[in-house]
């Protein structure tokens, strides 16, 4: 039975290298996938490319072969799927979810989210359109199961009629995201928390286009000790890939996530501590924790 098989993944975006942060989102996607038996896919989202320097998905795939973290199949790179994207506005339009907006920001600066005036079709003629989806047609999941974070719930008048095109024909993450976890038959979600808001607009567009919903695991966030989210706008230390670093970054990283690995796996290679974890992956064990501190340097 195909569709009861696990197929999980691992979306960075490639704005620059992988760090400690990111690399907890690889393993436990990762570790998620091969405990259960399924198949782990790597898919660069690189839709913003001026977010994107040259290079970066590069390493980006060194830096995963450096630690051992092999991925199934191709890897998919979104700025390819733009008729992908094209199909599912497309089909959305047709359905009468989607709409043109030419509404600027500064427009609706005193409300919390975009307050839908475009949705009648009374958008200035003209002007360049974001493409937005009718949030108040739409279904919406106000509820729905993480599977470590337990029961979410959303008011949907905070969510807003999200942007799925941008004014200069970039396609925004949330399509793309939805799409292509689509098409790649993806059961389960993990990645980390800092998403888990995301969810419910990814929802939505799952209900709009007739997509079943996948299985939703979010990871905790490494901070800096000053509690900052380690990121590539921060300057957090991109993954080293010799031998020592890598084994070091593993052993922290199947620490980080509550696995409690015994101390000797620090000096096995990352062939034998991605074996251990497999072996060993209880995600039961990770405390629902939003964020967790950057272990500390010897
Ligand atoms: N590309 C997103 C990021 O790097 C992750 C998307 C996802 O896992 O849904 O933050």
């Amino acid at each position: 039975d195909t569709s009861s098989r696990y197929r999980g993944r691992f979306a960075p975006t490639p704005s620059g290298p992988l760090h400690f942060g990111s690399l907890i989102a690889a393993l436990g996607s990762y570790l998620d996938a091969r405990a259960a038996g399924g198949e782990w896919h790597l898919r660069i989202e690189d839709i913003d490319p001026p977010r994107c320097p040259e290079g970066a998905a590069d390493t980006i795939l060194a830096q995963l072969e450096a630690f051992g973290l092999h991925w199934d199949g191709p890897v998919v790179y979104q700025s390819r799927r733009h008729e992908a994207y094209q199909h599912a506005l497309e089909q959305l339009i047709e359905r009468g979810l989607a709409y043109p907006c030419s509404c600027s920001r500064k427009q609706w600066q005193a409300y919390a989210v975009y307050p839908g005036w475009c949705r009648e079709g009374l958008c200035e003629p003209g002007k360049p359109v974001a493409w937005r989806l009718r949030s108040d047609l739409a279904r919406r999941p106000i509820y729905w199961q993480d599977r470590l974070f337990g029961e979410q719930r959303f008011d949907p008048a905070e969510l807003g009629d999200v942007v799925l095109k941008r004014k200069e024909g970039l396609w925004a993450y949330q399509l793309a995201v939805v799409v292509d976890d689509a098409e790649q038959g993806m059961s389960d979600i993990v990645r980390g928390v800092d998403l888990l808001d995301n969810t419910p607009w990814q929802g939505q567009l799952q209900a709009a286009l007739g997509y079943p919903v996948p299985r939703y695991l979010h990871l905790p966030l490494i901070v800096t000790r000053e509690g900052q989210k380690l990121s590539k706008q921060n300057l957090a230390p991109a993954l080293a890939c010799h031998p020592d670093a890598v084994r070091l970054a593993l052993f922290q990283a199947i620490t980080a996530l509550d696995q409690a690995p015994p101390a000797d796996l620090a000096d096995a290679s990352p062939a034998r501590q991605l074996e251990w974890a497999v072996g060993h992956w209880r995600p039961e064990h990770l405390r629902p924790l939003r964020e967790r501190p950057l272990p500390e340097e010897d």
